[in-house]
Formats: C-alpha cells, sequence, structure tokens
C-alpha cells in the first residue's frame, strides 16, 4: 500500500490499473479511521480489484463555527488501518493542493440539502458535493462506498451522481456501532466519561422509535416523540433536530408508510452526534 499528497500521483496510478483491466473502488474519508470507515474499505476490497482511500480535512464543508482547526488527525493509524483491511493507495492531499488560491468552482443543489444537517450547517452540502466531484475526477472509480451513517450525504451523493451522469455506482453501507449502541464516529473522541454515557440517548431514542414503528405506529408525529423524549431525558443533551423524512426526498412525512429515514442530530455538551434509522417498505 502506498500514501500519495498529489493529484496527479493518483492519476498516474490509477492509469496504470486501467491498463491491466483493474476495477477501482473508492472509499472518501476525513481521516482518523474506526471501525465503520474500516467496514467501508472492506465492502470495496471484496468488491473492486484495487481499492483507493482518500483522507482529507475538507475545510470547505465546515462551517465558521465548527470544527475544523481540531478534528482529530492520526494519518499514521489510519494508514495501518488501511493496510490491514487490503487497501491499495491513500490519497492524502494537502488543502492547497485540493484547491487552488483562486478556487471559485462548486457543487450545488437545490432540494434535498435545506433540511435536516442543511438546517444548521447551510454551506456543508456544498463542500461535500464539491469535494466527492472532484475526487470521482480524480479517481475514476467504478464503484463509491459511502456510510448510511451520514444518511442525508448518502441520499445527496445519489442524487448528484444521477443528475450530473457521473458513471460510477454509489454503494450505501449499514452503520457500524460501538457495543452499547453508540454510532461509531472520529468525533465521539470529543466525549468525556459523562459525555460518552449520555450519548447513548440517541441510539436509545431511534431504537425506541424503530420499535414503535415496527409495532404498527404509523403517525410519524408520535413516533418522533418517543424519539426525542428519550433524548430530552438526558440532562446533557441539547437536540438540533430530530425528524422523520421520506427517504427519497428527505421531505418531511405524516405517516410512516413508505421508505423512511428517522434522523437526529444532538448536542452532548459541545460535540454534535449524528445517528438515524431507515424503515424501507
Ligand atoms: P467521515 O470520515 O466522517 O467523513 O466518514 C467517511 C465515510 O465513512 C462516510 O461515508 C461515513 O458515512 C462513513 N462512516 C462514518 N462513520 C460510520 C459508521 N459508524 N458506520 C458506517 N459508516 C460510517
Amino acid at each position: 500500500m502506498t500514501i500519495v499528497k498529489t493529484i496527479e500521483e493518483v492519476r498516474a496510478q490509477v492509469r496504470a490499473w486501467r491498463a491491466q483491466g483493474l476495477t477501482v473502488g473508492l472509499v472518501p474519508t476525513m481521516g482518523y479511521l474506526h471501525e465503520g470507515h474500516q467496514s467501508l474499505i472492506a465492502r470495496s476490497v471484496a468488491e473492486n480489484d484495487r481499492t483507493v482511500v482518500s483522507d482529507f480535512v475538507n475545510p470547505i464543508q465546515f462551517g465558521p463555527t465548527e470544527d475544523l482547526a481540531t478534528y482529530p488527525r492520526d494519518i499514521a493509524r489510519d494508514a495501518a488501518l488501511c493496510e490491514a483491511t487490503g487497501a491499495d493507495l491513500i490519497f492524502h492531499p494537502e488543502a492547497d493542493e485540493m484547491y487552488a488560491p483562486d478556487f471559485c468552482t462548486y457543487v450545488d443543489m437545490d432540494r434535498l440539502t435545506g433540511g435536516l444537517c442543511g438546517k444548521t450547517r447551510p454551506t456543508h452540502f456544498r463542500g461535500v458535493c464539491t469535494v466527492v466531484s472532484k475526487l470521482f475526477h480524480i479517481v475514476q472509480p467504478d464503484r463509491a462506498y459511502f456510510g448510511q451513517k451520514d444518511a442525508q450525504q448518502l441520499a445527496v451523493i445519489r442524487r448528484m451522481v444521477r443528475d450530473l451522469n457521473m458513471p460510477l455506482e454509489i454503494i450505501g453501507c449499514p452503520i457500524v456501532r460501538e457495543a452499547d449502541g453508540l454510532a461509531k464516529s472520529s468525533r465521539n473522541t470529543y466525549l468525556n466519561e459523562a459525555e460518552r454515557q449520555a450519548a447513548l440517548c440517541l441510539s436509545r431514542g431511534l431504537a425506541k422509535g424503530k420499535a414503535a414503528v415496527e409495532a404498527g405506529e404509523t403517525d410519524a408525529a408520535k413516533v418522533r416523540a418517543v424519539i426525542a423524549g428519550e433524548i430530552e431525558a438526558e440532562p446533557l443533551s441539547r437536540i438540533d433536530y430530530v425528524e422523520l423524512v421520506d427517504w427519497n426526498t428527505l421531505e418531511p412525512v405524516d405517516s410512516t408508510e413508505g421508505s423512511i429515514l428517522a434522523a437526529v442530530a444532538v448536542y452532548i455538551g459541545k460535540t454534535r452526534l449524528i445517528d438515524n434509522f431507515i424503515i424501507e417498505r
């Protein structure tokens, strides 16, 4: 496995693989890898001849008051995890390799990006769509792997690929959790011991909401109240949103019939965590 920092090196490697008729999978990440990322890498390794992992904390998807400066980074640890999982190449550029000083071209989306995380992070998905488009152009993979952990991001990327006729397949992968239910996240490292315990209210609330739907509850407002009630009972929590939306349009729903995404964003202390479940019927 090799680590490269320039776009030209990625292109040269992928060209060499293509000349041999090999297929290529891409796993875009912001690094500080955990078993959630690892599950995406393992799936790509299983489904493609070669796997590229991008490891880049993308500045343009962070808002001015967000955690860009403190976002955890550890490329040596990431490299060991990628190597152990069978990845072939890590693309680890500096920000100035990806963005020229006079960079001014963005990929933006009218729908899907205004609600959920887009409400409090108005420039986030423009940053995500732009960097993911750039990565697709640089690597030109056959398949790219995204976690359902970031469900809105997965829906947005799928729509971008469809709308802009990008020639690759998007593979969504299930959420990987800690043994006690907390969704794995690089940001979990911000939590102190009390917050780590408190953070369980997200998965607990969602599990209760999912059980209500499975028991036949079709009123979305009631399911929402079950989830929010469990989270609000935790003193260290502050809800950003608890929403039930259509999994294809991300528009709010009144009924839980159809394919539904139940998504939450919750501050535990200063740390903002997200989690969700999808019921597809
Ligand atoms: P990030 O490094 O947070 O940008 O995440 C990179 C990719 O890993 C995204 O597609 C995420 O959805 C995915 N991912 C992050 N955490 C998890 C998890 N716990 N389970 C599955 N996928 C995850």
